[in-house]
């Protein structure tokens, strides 16, 4: 239940998603309505897509909003939980646009935890594993710290999650909202844009038009993939849960980015061949989450095969390429 006890309410839950036209928030829409909640949506459109929203068109338990989430959020209604993903999350995104990530990691969050606090709502912010930099403790656990560097081009995005936890933190500690935290390791499935410059959509798009199929580096670096349903229904059970620390979600099935290439083109039957591309500066070396916690805590764990994942996620990029 939320953070206060509430009377005369309305039974039916309300759940506001920022960034709910994104590839994650629009996923987590359509489970909160599918359990029941009223959703509100806010976003900008500056990486989402009014296409991952337009099947809720006449759902009258959906209303969208289209809003900077950096300027205040106004909304006359109860709120139950606010669920905050708005930002920009691909590395091309944020290297993009490296003030907006910075701004609404940081105003962004203040003004969705402001609201959480007047709405005595529970809140809970879409952290990511990327808190941990390039990282010199492996699996990744949730007490360890990092290894970031503040001044790359990585930086706008790290430090502005960082401080997102931060700043969440002290509204729990200091004005007791009900806070949740989850560090995200890397999700693909449908709705990911297939433009967005990471690496799914990348060598998929890449093998489903048989061109070169871009490594960056050797391909040793390695990352763990968790399909979107699974990340989400982790996320469901973490804002439902008494945890108030960071849980790491995500799949710990590591693979190298040459492994993951080949997969993709015996999973396309693509012709593709494969090319070597410069790393980009401070691209993590090894990600791999310790969902230990999650497990415990949450009895969670991923269901879904990479090879099954990747079937679902082929199909829905065949029809955008
Ligand atoms: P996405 O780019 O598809 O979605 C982000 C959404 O936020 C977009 O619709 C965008 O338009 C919106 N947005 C950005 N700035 C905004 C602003 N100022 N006001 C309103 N809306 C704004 O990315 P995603 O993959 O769905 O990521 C969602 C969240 O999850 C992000 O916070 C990201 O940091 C986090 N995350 C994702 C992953 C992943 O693997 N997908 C991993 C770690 C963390
Ligand atoms: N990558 C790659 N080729 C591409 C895109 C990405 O080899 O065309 C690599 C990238 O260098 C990184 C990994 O794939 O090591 C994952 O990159 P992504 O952008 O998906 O997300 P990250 O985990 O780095 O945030």
């Amino acid at each position: 239940m939320p953070s206060k006890a509430k009377t005369n309410r309305n039974p039916q839950l309300t759940s506001v998603v920022t960034g709910a036209a994104g590839f994650l928030g629009s996923h987590l829409t359509d489970l909160l309505l599918a359990r029941g909640h009223k959703v509100i949506g806010l976003d900008n459109f500056i990486t989402g897509s009014v296409d991952n929203i337009a099947h809720l068109g006449g759902n009258r338990n959906f209303k969208f909003i289209e809003q900077d989430v950096t300027e205040f959020i106004f909304l006359d209604c109860p709120v139950d939980y606010v669920w905050h993903f708005a930002s920009p999350a691909s590395p091309i995104d944020y290297l993009n646009v490296p003030i907006q990530t910075l701004k609404v990691g940081s105003l962004g969050t203040h003004k969705a935890l402001g609201l959480a606090k007047i709405k005595s709502a529970r809140f809970l912010i879409a952290s990511t594993s990327e808190i941990y930099g390039d990282p010199l403790v492996h699996p990744q656990t949730e007490d360890y710290w990092g290894n970031v560097n503040t001044i790359g081009p990585r930086g706008c995005y790290d430090e502005a999650k960082r401080f997102a936890e931060a700043l969440t933190m002290a509204y729990h500690r200091e004005h007791q909202v009900a806070t949740r935290i989850v560090r995200i390791f890397n999700t693909y499935g449908p709705r990911m844009r297939l433009n967005d410059g990471r690496v799914v959509p990348a060598f998929v798009s890449q093998a489903l038009t048989n061109k070169p199929i871009t490594v960056f580096g050797k391909g040793t670096q390695t990352r763990s993939f968790c399909y979107v349903s699974d990340l989400i229904e982790g996320i469901y059970r973490l804002m439902m849960s008494d945890y108030d620390l960071p849980v790491n979600i995500g799949n710990p099935k590591e693979i190298t980015m040459l492994q993951f290439a080949e997969a993709i083109i015996q999973a396309t039957g693509s012709r593709s061949k494969i090319v070597f591309k410069p790393l980009p500066q401070d691209d993590p070396k090894q990600r791999k989450p310790d969902i230990t916690l999650a497990r415990k805590l949450l009895k969670w764990e991923p269901k879904v095969p990479l090879a099954d994942g990747l079937v679902k996620a082929i199909a829905y990029f065949c029809n955008k390429v």
